[in-house]
């Protein structure tokens, strides 16, 4: 199959995409958050070709994707007001509600569940393919599955090229981490997944927000979690990661000590001179956290080389999106810590 590059920009870009939609082929579409591979969320064997294209596993659920806010009646039941409070704040944007499921929400979309994940992007265009299309678009990132998500185009293109219909181009990913995933089916709200609406902004329209055991620990496979996708092996490259927290003299001084040829470290820009020698590699700066969440997964990307050994990772602290690059920087390192502070 030749695979398309559709840019953005184009106006032809966005029926020809829907047409694709319609057809049930799969397109890659850009998000603020990340690219994801997109398939008619209600038609069986379109969504089918997702999980075989990615590998990714069953019972791991599709978040759906809608133009507005009015379409979750079309997919959702027993919405409660918080769902439209949320809604009315960060839509378009990076947060995905997780609600009662219709029956016209074929199960292979919801991974066997009676929920669906809804969420509406912050991309006009890639809204546009959806209103085109008429249906919803169900997209979980566009990498290989386990391997670090998709934030440009030829991300896409390396995982995807000559497998799927199109990539629709729209340029780097402004977030570059996926949405956060608020689960409102049960009493309290649930947080499964940090990513581009902090947990404190979402506690300031809910007053209230559990976080879910999947956001802080490494969960057994065979364990039943709220977010199946959670407990898989994530945004990994292929050598072992492990976080080096602590102060930047202390982090540096364990890192230097431990150190051995075919290493790698991952850090934040200002300390790249602390490394020199080390083949430092900057994903932002630890003074500005969006060009971190925006960095991370082109750095992680770069690093998954079967000749690195191993790579010594520094995350910044903090809520906000910094709680979200914590969140994928733990699960790339199977929340493999060591705190330089405690080892000196
Ligand atoms: P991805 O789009 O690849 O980031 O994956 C989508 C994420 O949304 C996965 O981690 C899923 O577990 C989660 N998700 C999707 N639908 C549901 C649902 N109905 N209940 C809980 N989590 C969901
Ligand atoms: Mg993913």
């Amino acid at each position: 199959m030749h695979t398309l590059l559709l840019s953005a920009s184009d106006p032809i870009t966005p029926p020809t995409a829907a047409n694709l939609i319609m057809n049930g082929q799969l397109v890659a579409i850009p998000t603020e958050t990340v690219y994801g591979l997109g398939a008619n969320g209600l038609d069986e064997e379109a969504v089918a070709r997702i999980f075989e294209a990615k590998g990714r596993p069953q019972d791991n659920p599709l978040i759906l994707h809608i133009s507005g806010p009015e379409q979750m009646e079309l997919f959702c039941h027993h919405i409660p007001q918080k769902a439209y409070d949320l809604a009315e704040k960060f839509w378009p944007g990076p947060l995905t509600i997780v609600l009662p499921a219709r029956d016209i929400v074929p199960k292979r979309t919801t991974g066997g569940l009676s929920t669906v994940a809804v969420r509406c992007p912050d991309n006009a265009v890639t809204r546009e393919i959806i209103r085109l299309s008429g249906v919803p678009i169900a997209a979980p990132s566009a990498n290989i599955s386990g391997k670090p998500s998709t934030t440009t185009a030829e991300h896409v293109l390396h995982d995807h090229d000559g497998k799927i219909a199109a990539v629709v181009d729209g340029g780097p990913c402004r977030v570059g981490v996926e949405s956060t995933i608020v689960d409102l089916t049960e009493k309290r709200p649930r947080l499964l997944r940090p990513g581009g609406i902090g947990p404190e902004e979402l506690i300031a329209v809910l007053g209230d927000l559990v976080v879910d055991k999947a956001v802080t620990a490494q969960i057994d496979k065979d364990e039943v979690v709220k977010a199946p996708g959670m407990k898989y092996r994530h945004y990994a490259p292929s050598e072992p990661v492990v976080i080096v927290s602590g102060s930047r003299e202390a982090a540096a001084r364990y890192i230097h000590a431990h150190f051995e040829p075919g290493d790698r470290v991952l850090c934040f820009e200002e300390e790249l001179p602390l490394y020199a020698g080390c083949d430092p590699l900057s994903y932002g700066q630890e003074a500005d956290v969006n060009t971190l969440s925006a960095g991370l997964f082109a750095a992680l990307r770069e690093l998954d080389d079967p000749k690195i050994h191993q790579v010594y990772a520094r995350c910044p602290v903090g809520g906000g999106v910094a709680y979200a690059v914590q969140n994928r920087l733990k699960k790339a390192a199977a929340f493999h810590i060591v705190d330089a502070e405690a080892e000196l």
